[in-house]
């Protein structure tokens, strides 16, 4: 699939470690919500692409703090 940004087709997988935060003052002691997915980098413009898994998805449509 062609880069959404760019339309190339010079891109690559890799594992991301990404750490979602809750955003607003009253979340700034909350536990940041790791999760480690494919991450698609366009490796002519630079644009990334990442689902979060399934079970991270969850906690996070839960809306509440990660447990980790
Ligand atoms: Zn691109």
């Amino acid at each position: 699939m062609p880069c959404k940004s760019c339309g190339s087709v010079n891109q690559r997988k890799f594992i991301g470690e990404i750490g979602i935060h809750l955003p607003g003052p009253k979340n700034i002691d909350k536990p940041v919500l790791w999760v480690f997915p494919e991450v698609v980098v366009c490796l002519d413009c630079g644009a990334a692409e990442f689902a979060v898994p399934e079970a991270e998805l969850r906690q996070l449509a839960k809306g509440d703090a990660p447990t980790g």
